[in-house]
This record gives C-alpha cells, structure tokens and sequence, in this order.
C-alpha cells in the first residue's frame, strides 16, 4: 500500500463513472467524516470532466443534509475521455494544487479508479476509492454501494410481472443490466424464482430453458420467468425471445428494466455500507494511507491496493444460478 506523509488540510471528493443508489450517502459521509475532523471539503463536480474545467466548489455540513435518502449523486458525475490522456490528467493535476487540495476520495467504479491510480503515479496526489456501483463487479469487495438497492428495485418488477405471468399463463423473459457481470441478473434470477438465468458468466442455453420449462409444464406449471442479463446493447431478451418462438412457437413476452435499476432511494444496507466506507475513506487518509480502495470482506472493512482492484477481475458465483435451476421445480 502506498503512503504519504502530508498533513492533510483540504480534502477533495467526487462522484465519477456510472450514478449508483447510495452515492450521496457515502458523499455525506465523507463530507460529515472529514469536516469532524477539522478538515476543509471541497466539491469536484461531475467526476474528472469538473477536476480538468475547474469546476470545484467547497461544501460543507448542510450542503449534505437530506440527501441520504436520495439516488443519483448531488455533485453530479460524468466520463471524460480528456481524463485519460496525460495531458487532461496534468491539467486535473494543476486545478487541484491552485485551489490547495491536499488529497482525495473517490467514489465511482473500476473506470474511474484506474484514474485515480493514474494522478498518484503521475501527480502523487493521494486518493482513497469508494466502490459505488450497481453491477458489484469491483474486485476486492465483497459489495459494492448501489448493487443491494438495484437487485430490490428488479425484484419489484419482477414480483409484479410473476403476477400477470400466473393470471395469464405466460412465459415472461425479464433482462436486467449486467453487461459485463452477472450479478445483478444472478441475484434478482434466484431472489425473484426464475426457471433459468442468463448471465455473461451462466452456461445455460436456450435449449436447456425450453427443456427445464417443457419439464414444469409436464408437472402442471403454468408460468415461467427468465432472466437474463443485457447483452454488448440493451435488448437480448428480444433475441432469446426469437430463439424460444423459432424452437417452440411460444410466445415469450419481454421486459427491459432498463435505467430504473439505477435510480431511487437507495436501501438501507446501501445506505449503512456507503456511511461506513465514506467514513472509513477519510480515517485512512488521515492515516496517511493511499492509492487504495475501501473494500468489505464478509462485514469487515478493508483497505485494497488500487492496483490490484483495477487488474482483477470479479465474476459472479455460479452456484446462485445453479441454485436457481435446482429451486424453480
Ligand atoms: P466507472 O468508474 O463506473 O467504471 P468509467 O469506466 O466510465 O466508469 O470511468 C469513469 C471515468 O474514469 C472515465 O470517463 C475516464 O475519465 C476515467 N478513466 C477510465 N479509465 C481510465 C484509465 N485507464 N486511465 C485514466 N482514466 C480513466
């Protein structure tokens, strides 16, 4: 793990990447955190496009007040392909020392991490990364801020869609995001009693689905739900769709959750788990300890090399999706 000895005076924090529930909840916690220990806070808005446009502002206390409850992210986040270029990063670099910013936390995925990672190595400006992302996909934490929230909000929709499906007779495919991971599918699929689960990590095929629902039909099941996670483009449920009416002649009704999943209030695990590492950010630098992220083992927190998060990858257990299978008899 990195370390700087600096005392910190001013503290700098932004939202960066994709907006997850809870995103204000660790920005509160940062904020309440560090001005509790007498540093000064300032705002970077809208991730690393506000660090290269200057746009910087300080907050304190009420700036944070009654946000806990609300998703999105009040300072705003943003992607910035300047960023990713030495040239933008230095520029970054040089807002920050004008307005004497004297170390960072990071809220945002593995994207914006890499960033992170990228101004200590170049500028040395030392920075603690908060996971926050719906997808859970961060290597190093067992949970990421946004995921809990996400999953509930999907099985909402779900546990509705189980209601027209039942009343009607119908095979219901419902996609979910995750385009790269499927935990938010493998989550929702087992928590909402999907017959079958689709996810980039899953090796169920068509064929196997139509089989395990012709199977619960023979034993009298007259609904069924898929669940897939969304392919490279919102829309693979349409193509699983196809296939299943091309081999069976069903027809499968879609639901595209879409951008939902991505906002309202964030839940109450969400919320705890963004007080504790906003809070557990700022205890870490203060102890001098940098170019990491705060991460959970189990219910513990702990501290990650930005290095190692950012040149891992964390793929979604299998046995949720077999477990899903084994269950929808
Ligand atoms: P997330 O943080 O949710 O994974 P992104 O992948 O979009 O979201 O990353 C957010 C921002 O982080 C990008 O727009 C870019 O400015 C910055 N970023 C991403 N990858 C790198 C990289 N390899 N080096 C420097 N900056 C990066």
């Amino acid at each position: 793990m990195a370390t700087f000895s600096k005392k910190i005076q001013k503290l700098g924090v932004y939202t960066s990447g994709g907006d997850a529930p809870g995103m204000n909840a660790a920005l509160r916690a940062v904020v309440r955190a560090a001005i509790g220990q007498n540093l000064e806070v300032v705002g970077i808005m809208q991730g690393y496009v506000g660090m290269i446009e200057n746009h910087i502002e300080a907050i304190d206390q009420r700036f944070v007040a009654n946000i806990i409850q609300r998703g999105g992210t009040v300072i705003k986040t943003g992607r910035s392909t300047e960023f990713t270029k030495p040239e933008g990063r230095a520029k970054a670099a040089a807002n920050l020392k004008a307005h004497g910013v004297d170390a960072m936390v990071c809220i945002g995925g593995d994207g914006s991490f890499r960033g992170a990672h990228a101004l200590w190595e170049e500028h040395q400006i030392p920075i603690v990364g908060v996971p926050g992302t719906i997808d859970n996909d961060i290597f190093g934490s067992d949970k990421t801020i946004g995921f809990d929230t996400a999953v509930n909000t999907a099985l909402e929709a779900i546990d509705r869609i189980r209601d027209t499906a039942a009343s009607h007779d119908r095979l219901f495919i419902v996609e979910v995001m995750g385009r790269n991971s499927g935990f938010i599918a493998s989550a929702v699929g087992l928590a909402g009693g999907a017959e079958e689960i689709f996810a980039p990590e899953s090796l169920t095929t068509v064929d196997k689905a139509v089989d395990r629902i012709k199977d619960g039909i023979a034993r009298g099941k007259t609904s069924s739900i898929l669940v897939t996670a969304e392919g490279q483009k919102p829309g693979r449920a349409y193509d699983l769709a196809d296939a299943i009416r091309k081999k069976t002649g069903w027809d499968a009704k879609v639901c595209i959750l879409g951008h939902q999943q991505r906002g309202g209030s964030p839940t109450a695990a969400d919320r705890i788990l963004a007080s504790r590492m906003g809070a557990a950010a700022v205890d870490s630098l203060l102890k001098g300890h940098c170019d990491i992220m705060i991460g959970t083992e189990g219910e513990k927190l702990i501290e990650v090399p930005l290095d190692i998060v950012t040149k891992n990858e964390k793929k979604a257990h299998l046995d949720l999706i077999s477990l899903a299978s084994v269950l929808a008899t």
